[in-house]
């Protein structure tokens, strides 16, 4: 079921959530909130969203892209039902990647992200995964653990100069931006 996603202002997105029990992995109610989370970002053409998006407080992100139009650049990345996530970087290199969020009506821009990074999660079967991601792929995972941390990419946006509304992205920054994480793109997926 699609759900209503809560807007910046709004408290739920402020509060970190809690990490959830196998047993309740296991229950209807929270295999239905992974659902309600899969079909709220497919159809809002997010690349993820956290649960307190839609006002459950709780440690579960769904990502995914697949040509997606809100952003064509970043490399795909097949469904991920991602709960209990721990994220750690792996160095300490970073790249400036221009974000936006489903949260944050029109507005983006430029956060400093880890390059690379370790997440350790449950999927939605409660099977451990323990993966690497990089580039543009581990800039998502950042900005989805961030949420359920209670942060948004605007708290991290270190100049403001760099917000932009998405048409003036389009018009006057992307090309820009494409140039520099082109070789993240290349190397990007996990
Ligand atoms: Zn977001």
């Amino acid at each position: 079921m699609i759900r209503g996603i809560m807007t910046i202002g709004h408290p739920v997105l402020r509060q970190p959530t809690r990490r959830i029990t196998i047993d309740e992995l296991h229950s209807p109610a929270m295999q239905q909130l992974i659902d309600d989370l899969i079909d709220t970002m497919r159809n809002a053409n997010g690349a993820g969203i956290a649960a307190n998006q839609i006002g459950e407080g709780v440690r579960i992100t769904v990502i995914e892209v697949n040509d997606n139009p809100r952003y064509p650049y970043k490399p795909k990345i097949p469904l991920t039902v991602v709960v209990n996530p721990v994220i750690e970087a792996i160095d300490d290199e970073s790249v400036d990647i221009n974000e936006g969020c489903l949260s944050v009506s029109n507005l983006r821009g430029d956060v400093s992200r880890h390059v690379a990074v370790r997440v350790r999660y449950l999927d939605r079967a409660g099977n451990e995964h323990d993966e690497i991601k990089r580039g543009l792929t581990a800039g998502t995972f950042q900005h989805e653990c961030d949420h359920l941390d209670g942060k948004l990419f605007v708290d991290r946006v270190s100049d403001p100069a760099t917000l932009t509304t998405w048409e003036n992205f389009e018009k006057f920054h992307r090309a820009a931006f494409i140039a520099r994480i082109t070789k993240f793109v290349e190397h990007g997926g996990s």
